[in-house]
Formats: structure tokens, sequence, C-alpha cells
């Protein structure tokens, strides 16, 4: 890409040990739920929108879609409940908004856009976020509504080799977090993450994605970023901050800082994938799995959906 685009969004759906017999629906499927969220985000972009509007639309489409691990669709704790996070953050004035665990509300994302709008807050938790979701009156669900059938027999697995004494949580692990980072044609950065965390996770495990300045972050004077893979690493590298302070305080391009944050994650241990767009709104992506569902649109240019490690 020559000139900076006017506009640009990049999307995510998770990365993993990807292959075609692992993926979690119909390949087509897949990329058409990517290349509905673009299309989404890109209404916004467009029209002269912003960022936060574009990225909570993106992901709103994702939450919805049951292939993703988000929303519609998450995984599945030890206990058979799905709990959902989120974040959300505006580059323009770093105000930020997100919730954790949350079992009733519909689009978790939008609920952390209301945190961040309407609250005093950042960090919602629980019951106590479902109520906010209620008072702010987002749409609310039955539990049933997130539930797809593949997900429930992942967890029957996982319990099954548990039982076998194997490892609960497998080093195998497919994940389908989603996430989009948008410039707007004012100039402005916006980030966000949704999630329903890892199969069979435990004791209110809360992963990276809702913590600002780890799975998430967007600060116009630097980068919008939004993470997906071992939760865990990208907490203790601290990915988000990480990679805004090589951007704005030791001069990388955000393509360097996003090699060198994720880099920091795999010498922990860890593996995944990071979205970004640079505050001259290009748009960029890294993954350290097989594969990654992404894809991005700019104004100028043809829309890209991948999945594999061997496309562009
Ligand atoms: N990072 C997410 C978490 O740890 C998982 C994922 O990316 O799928 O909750």
């Amino acid at each position: 890409m020559k000139n900076p685009p006017a506009w640009s969004l990049v999307v995510h759906g998770g990365c993993g040990q990807l292959s075609p017999e692992t993926l979690p629906g119909p390949e087509a499927e897949c990329r058409a739920g990517l290349s509905a969220a673009l299309a989404a985000g890109k209404a916004v972009l467009s029209d002269g929108g912003s960022a936060v509007d574009a990225v909570v639309a993106a992901v709103s489409v994702l939450e919805d879609h049951p292939l993703f691990n988000a929303g519609r669709g998450a995984v599945f704790t030890a206990e058979g409940r799905t709990e959902l996070d989120a974040a959300v953050m505006d580059g323009a004035s770093r105000k930020a908004g997100a919730v954790a665990g949350v079992t009733r509300t519909r689009n978790p994302v939008q609920l952390a856009r209301a945190v961040m709008q309407r609250s005093p807050h950042v960090l919602l938790a629980r019951d106590g976020a479902d109520v906010f979701a209620l008072e702010q009156g987002l749409p609310q669900v039955e539990p049933g509504w997130f539930r797809v059938e593949s997900r429930w027999q992942a967890l029957q697995m996982m319990k099954a080799a548990a039982a076998r004494g194997e490892e609960l949580f497998d080093a195998d692990l497919k994940y389908g977090t989603v996430g989009a980072v948008a410039r707007d044609a004012h100039g402005h950065l916006a980030a966000a993450t949704s999630t329903g965390g890892l199969t069979g996770k435990r004791w209110g495990r809360i992963g990276d994605s809702p913590l600002i300045g780890a799975g998430t972050l967007a600060d116009d004077r630097s980068v919008a970023l939004s993470c997906t893979g071992s939760g865990e690493g990208f907490i203790r590298a601290g990915v988000g901050h990480e990679m805004g302070a090589l951007v704005r305080l030791a001069g990388l391009s955000p393509a360097q800082a996003a090699e060198r944050a994720l880099a920091d994650v795999n010498a922990l241990g860890g593996t995944g994938g990071i979205i970004f767009i640079g505050s001259d709104g290009m748009p960029g992506w890294v993954f350290s799995t097989p594969g990654m569902f992404r894809g991005r649109a700019t104004a100028c240019d043809e829309d890209q959906v991948a999945i594999w490690g061997s496309e562009g």
C-alpha cells in the first residue's frame, strides 16, 4: 500500500492450530462471516462515522455469528456456562470500557461501549455488568441463545480427557476471539475485542481481551490493536501497552512493535496474533499460529479476507 488510506479497518476472528479439518465450520462460511464484519464497519467509516462505532459494528456482527468464540457461539466454562468478556477503546480521548464474565447481555461489545460512554468506570464484571446492561436498555437473552452444539461437544471432549487424567486445557488451542481496529476519516483510532475466553475455564478466569493495555488498546498517538491467543501470555507481556510504548516512545513502526510484542508472548510460552492500525492509517497483522481469521478494508483497496498463514 503506497499512500495512507482515508479510513481503514481490520478485523479478526481468532487464531490457532487451524487446519482444513479443524475449522469451526465450512471455510466459505468463516470467510463470509469476516466479510460481513468488514461490511458493517465499512458502512460506518465510508459514511464519515467514528472509528468507535465502526469497531463496535464489526465486532457485533462477529458476536452474532455462531462460528466465532464471542457472543453466540462462545465456548463453555467447566460448569457449562457462557461467560463473556469484551472491551472498547477510543484512541482520541483514550476513554475505555470493558466487561468480564457477563452471561445475559447479547452483545458484550455494546455493553463495553456503554461502560465507556455512560459510566464513570472502565471495567465492570459479572452480575453487576449485566445489571448495568439492563439499566442501559441493551438486549438481554437467555443463556441458551449463546449455545452452539460444537462448543458444547468441545467441552464434553475436554471433560472426558480430564477424566482420563489428561490436561484440561489442551495445548492445541483453537482460539476464536473476535476483534476490530479502525481509523476513521477524521484521523481517530479505535479498538474492540470480544470473547468467550477458553473452553473449560474455571474459577472466574478472565483473559487479556477485556484488559485495556493487554489485549485491547487504542491511542491516536501511536496505534490501535486487538489481540487473540493465549491470554495469560498477553497479560504478562502487557502487549497493548508495550506496543503503544514501542511506537510512541521508541519510534518503532506499528508492524515492528507488533512483531516485538508477539515475540515476547512467544518467549513466555504463549502463541497468538495481533491486528493493528497505526496513526497513519496503515493496517497490519502478525500471528505465530498456523492460521488466523482476519480481514481488512480501506478507502482505497480491495477488501482482503484470509485464514491461512500462506495467504497475504
Ligand atoms: N485471548 C483470549 C483469552 O485468553 C482467547 C482467544 O484469543 O481466543 O481469553
